[in-house]
């Protein structure tokens, strides 16, 4: 089975074609063509939803003609064709979902609308040998969430930030610091030599029951300190990045400690691992706590490499796949999904068995 993948949710444009890998589990990524948008949004600190909905207008085409060359496959020989649906910038959404629609019209193929959060979620199936249920943290510009995984297309969503999300702290601390966008590497990086207890920033949430984040109150502690040195040395710079980053760090693996034990009351069983997605999964200090914590606690860690954990076409083309072979395949009329929480999904329109 072969599938072509188009993810537009956000300031990506990317398309894949995936197949399943002969004679084992999970797939093969037969092409992968990502074209970040970062350069024409950074004058502006963020993603412009406008700028991004006509972005990916100008490229998609191209990039789907790139991507089935690149996978030497044929458009006819296609087995289904996937498109992200939601959640995300519905101008962007808009445009990879009628591409998707109107090719597989066009080919006489099924089609399937993805969820975006879900294919994040299967990326680990893609890459390892991953059995259901499982603990998925989902950590980008967007979204922050830890949700159980129990089958394709049951979820249940444990926690998510009640304020900003993960890379959304990120990207306005750099932002302060005055980095360039998007701000998560640029802290990564100057944490690496920076001194990570010098400032005493807060860690909300810590210990608390649920798994819910909220973020909002350590980006603002981070103002203060900024507003009380006045003006900020290449040291000060390095030594607030370090410590953000470590208070970020903290949070993280307390949120996902708690998640596991909610996790493991209610499914009556232990996760068969932890999976992380998202771009700020790209993070070396987040992935190593998180190792830690697993190693700890007897859990899996399945870490995809960064490149599939940051928005790409070969997640929802995987996505399309597994759904493909359960014959959860959709209507041409399926409506984009700006707002589509992962575990709200009972509503979609199946010809499936499943
Ligand atoms: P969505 O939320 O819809 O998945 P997005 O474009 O906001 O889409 P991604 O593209 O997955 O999210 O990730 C971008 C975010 O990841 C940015 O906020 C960026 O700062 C953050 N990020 C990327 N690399 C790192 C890193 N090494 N450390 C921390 N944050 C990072
Ligand atoms: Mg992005
Ligand atoms: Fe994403």
């Amino acid at each position: 089975m072969r599938v072509l993948g188009i993810e537009t949710t956000c300031d990506e444009t990317a398309v894949a074609v995936v197949s399943e890998r002969l004679g084992g589990e999970g797939g093969e990524i037969l092409s992968n063509e990502v074209l970040s948008q970062i350069a024409r949004h950074a004058a502006y600190g963020g993603v412009v939803p406008e700028i991004a909905a006509r972005a990916h207008i100008e490229v998609l085409d191209r990039l789907i003609r790139r991507a089935l060359e690149r996978a030497k496959t044929e458009a006819k020989d296609l087995d289904a064709v996937a498109a992200a649906a939601g959640p995300g910038l519905i101008g962007g959404v808009l445009v990879g979902l009628t591409a998707g629609k109107a090719m597989a019209l066009a080919l006489g193929k099924p089609f399937i609308a993805v969820n975006h959060l879900e294919a994040h979620a299967l990326t680990a199936r893609l890459t390892d040998r991953l059995d259901f249920p499982f603990l998925a943290l989902l950590i980008s510009g967007g979204h922050t969430q830890i949700v159980a995984v129990k089958a394709i297309g049951d979820y249940r969503r444990l926690g998510s930030t009640v304020d900003d999300a993960a890379g959304e702290a990120f990207d306005k601390v750099a932002k302060m610091l005055e980095l360039p966008y998007p701000g998560g590497p640029q802290i990564e990086k100057l944490a690496l030599e920076g001194d990570a207890r010098r400032f005493d920033f807060p860690r909300p949430m810590l210990g608390r029951e649920g798994a819910d984040f909220s973020l909002s109150g350590l980006k603002t502690a981070v103002r203060q300190e900024i507003l009380r040195l006045q003006t900020l040395s290449e040291k000060d710079v390095r030594d607030l990045a370090a410590s953000f980053q470590a208070a970020i760090v903290d949070v993280i693996v307390d949120r996902v400690r708690s998640g596991v034990r909610l996790f493991t009351a209610g499914e009556g069983r232990a996760p068969q691992g932890l999976v992380i997605g998202g771009g700020v999964a790209a993070n070396g200090a987040i992935r190593r706590a998180l190792m830690r914590l697993c190693a700890e606690s007897g859990l899996r860690f399945v870490s995809p490499p960064a490149a599939l954990c940051s928005d790409n076409g070969a997640i929802i083309a995987w996505t399309g796949l597994e759904r493909l072979k359960r014959g959860l395949t959709d209507d041409l009329d399926f409506a984009p999904r700006p707002r589509w929480p992962l575990d709200a999904a009972p509503s979609r329109s199946h010809h499936g068995k499943a």
